[in-house]
């Protein structure tokens, strides 16, 4: 089978979304100042005990064009993480994840004015049940959303292949300005789109994107001789959709 050419806008080589979960309060600290400074919009998706923390910092960021994405009400993930244990996929059904997810975006909806058009699995993981009853809950997170994106994934998505519901997320945690550069060529190579996958915004800890990376990573992108297109992953989404239609 022959590859379709798929072509970014103005002549881009290369697609890069920042995104970060859970709504650590470092995002709305430390990291909307650095995103804002240099005009970077970025995908947050929210986990709402932190979220009401820091409401008004969350309803700015949402009317000035950062994305507020679906993360699930209750984050569940596998018991085999000790603080899912009460709450684990494997006891889940598909109807009462999907019940979590409209639940999300009714609440995001309420609390932002904003309703979420992409999701980001908790934990990365994509099933519920055990065993011979294992389900995969891909199929409703491509009835409901424009993308799903993953965590820990090893590889940027190709425009052409990728299954948007399952979009790989690359990790954006403690990695150096250098590191992700490399990344970017990789992914520019291939025509890609890089998403990266975050927690906390700071100078050091654990779960935690180095302020300063981001701050250079931003200040690289904006050159337009980086061939960066820098996103959220609901536009660049939208994009390669509204592209495949098209072909
Ligand atoms: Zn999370």
């Amino acid at each position: 089978m022959s590859t379709p050419s798929f072509q970014w806008p103005d002549g881009r080589r290369v697609a890069v979304s920042l995104s970060f979960d859970d709504a650590r309060l470092s995002q709305v600290d430390r990291g909307l100042p650095i995103l804002d400074a240099h005009g970077v919009k970025a995908t947050f998706y929210v986990s709402f005990s932190s979220l009401e923390k820091r409401l008004e910092g969350w309803r700015r960021a949402a009317a000035s064009g950062h994305e507020i994405g679906n993360h699930t009400v209750t984050h569940p993930c596998s018991g085999n993480f000790r603080f899912a244990r009460s709450n684990a996929l494997e006891d889940y059904t598909l109807e009462r994840m999907e019940k979590e997810l409209t639940d999300a975006s009714d609440r995001i909806e309420r609390l932002l004015g904003v309703r979420p058009r992409t999701f980001a699995y908790p934990c990365g993981q994509k099933f519920v049940g055990r065993g011979e009853n294992v389900r995969s809950y891909v199929p409703l997170i491509a009835r409901h959303f424009v993308v799903g994106r993953g965590f820990l994934d090893e590889t940027h998505n190709s425009p052409v292949w990728s299954d948007l519901a399952q979009a790989t997320g690359v990790e954006f945690d403690g990695t150096s300005f250098e590191k992700l550069q490399a990344r970017i060529d990789q992914a520019a190579g291939d025509g890609g789109w890089l998403i990266l996958a975050g927690h906390e915004i700071g100078d050091d800890g654990r779960q935690t994107v180095l302020a300063s990376t981001l701050d250079a990573l931003c200040r690289h992108a904006r050159q337009p001789s980086s061939g960066i297109w820098l996103d959220t992953v609901a536009a660049i989404g939208s994009y390669v959709l509204a592209r495949r239609a098209r072909t």
